[in-house]
């Protein structure tokens, strides 16, 4: 309603950027074909906004089949890859309804694929392309590859196209075991004489391993919203990628404070000087992190606008709906003045950082109750 939209907090969703980030892969994997990951509203961007700006992806790879609905319904025709996929027998028909991919990694899935070829009557034409996923030491989903090969040949029997997947553990780090190498090599060898397309590369081995391996098809998620699988916001920069959500707001009031005074609930932040608090309209219920402490970065925008304006430091408990934030030092600030809480200004990484968490909780986290704007 009028009266929710005129609290001045909104997240501007930048389609540029996304489509600039797409382009970065390609750059990159000039000889992969890219799975666009949108799964949780695309990181929190909004399916619809994602659609906008990654229109020339070659896939979109998503969670569950209510995803998948709303792109075809949007009007995306080509490949969906449900990443987690089949949860009950009843899925497989919707999948093929929506002409599906589906990543396989349970043994009950097999099951019922090779029930929905019968009932087909080996039409292989409408069956879903599977991505069989192999447990290379991520230890997640899969199937090991002494388990591989049958799984393969039972879903080949039954008029399946089949692609090979892993996915990595440490392609964000460099000294942990398994390292991108271990798991591509195990990979590589489970499937030596198999046909079928491979997909490997999440973002962190798009961005630093990708001279390593090939890979059909890559699979980037966190790094066409501009942030950075290591969540260290530096990497943004090299990387070339621009931000896609900006979290902005504004100053809702000003508190001027003595000396050995406190700010907000628990009294955490104590004044030893006087200082000038900054309100500012985002809390927890928006998907702030509650646990940011004091001195977590929070920009506020110069007397010519945001582009103008320089980072300060939070203050006191994150509370439901608000901050605070001290801006001794800015003596323009005032009611109504722009806030950027994570964006084009102030990377999420650096934001997360401070907070002991990662950019794509953060972006993932953002509550319904902000507006995104194109
Ligand atoms: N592939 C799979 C199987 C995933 O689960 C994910 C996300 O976790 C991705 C690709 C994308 O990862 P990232 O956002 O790190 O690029």
């Amino acid at each position: 309603s009028e009266y929710f939209l005129s609290r001045p907090i909104y997240a501007h969703i930048n389609s540029d950027a996304m489509r600039h980030n797409l382009e970065r892969v390609r750059e990159l994997v000039p000889g992969s074909k890219v799975w666009s990951v949108v799964k949780a509203n695309a990181y929190g961007h909004g399916l619809a906004s994602a659609f906008e700006g990654l229109k020339t992806t070659d896939g979109f790879a998503l969670l569950d089949l209510a995803e998948a609905k709303l792109l075809r319904d949007m009007g995306w025709q080509g490949p969906i890859l449900l990443l987690e996929g089949l949860f009950s027998q009843e899925d497989i028909f919707l999948v093929s309804d929506l002409h599906c991919d589906c990543v396989v990694h349970h043994i009950d899935q097999v099951d019922w694929l090779e029930a929905l070829s019968e009932a087909k009557h080996g039409a292989s034409s409408h069956l879903p392309k599977i991505y069989l996923k192999m447990n290379t030491g991520m230890n997640r989903l899969g199937f090991r590859p002494n388990e591989y090969k049958e799984i393969y040949h039972r879903l080949h029997a039954s008029g399946y196209g089949i692609s090979h997947m892993t996915h990595f553990a440490n392609a964000d780090y460099v000294d942990r075991s398994p390292s991108v190498d271990e798991q591509a090599e195990i990979f590589h060898q489970a499937i030596e004489g198999f046909e079928g397309d491979r997909s490997l590369a999440n973002s962190a081995a798009v961005l630093w391993h990708h001279h390593m391996f090939f890979s059909d098809w890559v699979r980037p998620g966190i790094m066409l919203y501009g942030a950075s699988p290591s969540g260290k916001y530096e990497d943004i920069e090299h990387a070339k990628l621009q931000a896609v959500m900006s979290l902005n707001s504004k100053i809702i009031g000003i508190q001027h404070l003595d000396a050995h005074e406190s700010v907000g609930y628990g009294s955490r932040y104590k004044t030893d000087v006087p200082i000038r608090i900054g309100i500012v309209a985002c809390g927890y219920a928006d998907g702030y992190p509650r646990h940011a402490p004091d001195g977590t970065p929070v920009w506020i925008a110069g007397p010519n606008g945001l582009a103008d304006g320089k980072v300060c430091r939070m203050a006191g408990q994150v509370s439901m709906d608000m901050i605070t934030v001290d801006i001794t030092d800015m003596p323009h600030v005032d009611v109504g003045t722009d806030v950027q809480l994570w964006g084009n200004f102030l990377p999420v990484d650096a934001v997360a950082q401070s907070a002991g968490t990662i950019g794509y909780e953060l972006l993932c986290a953002l509550a319904p109750r902000v507006p995104r704007t194109g």
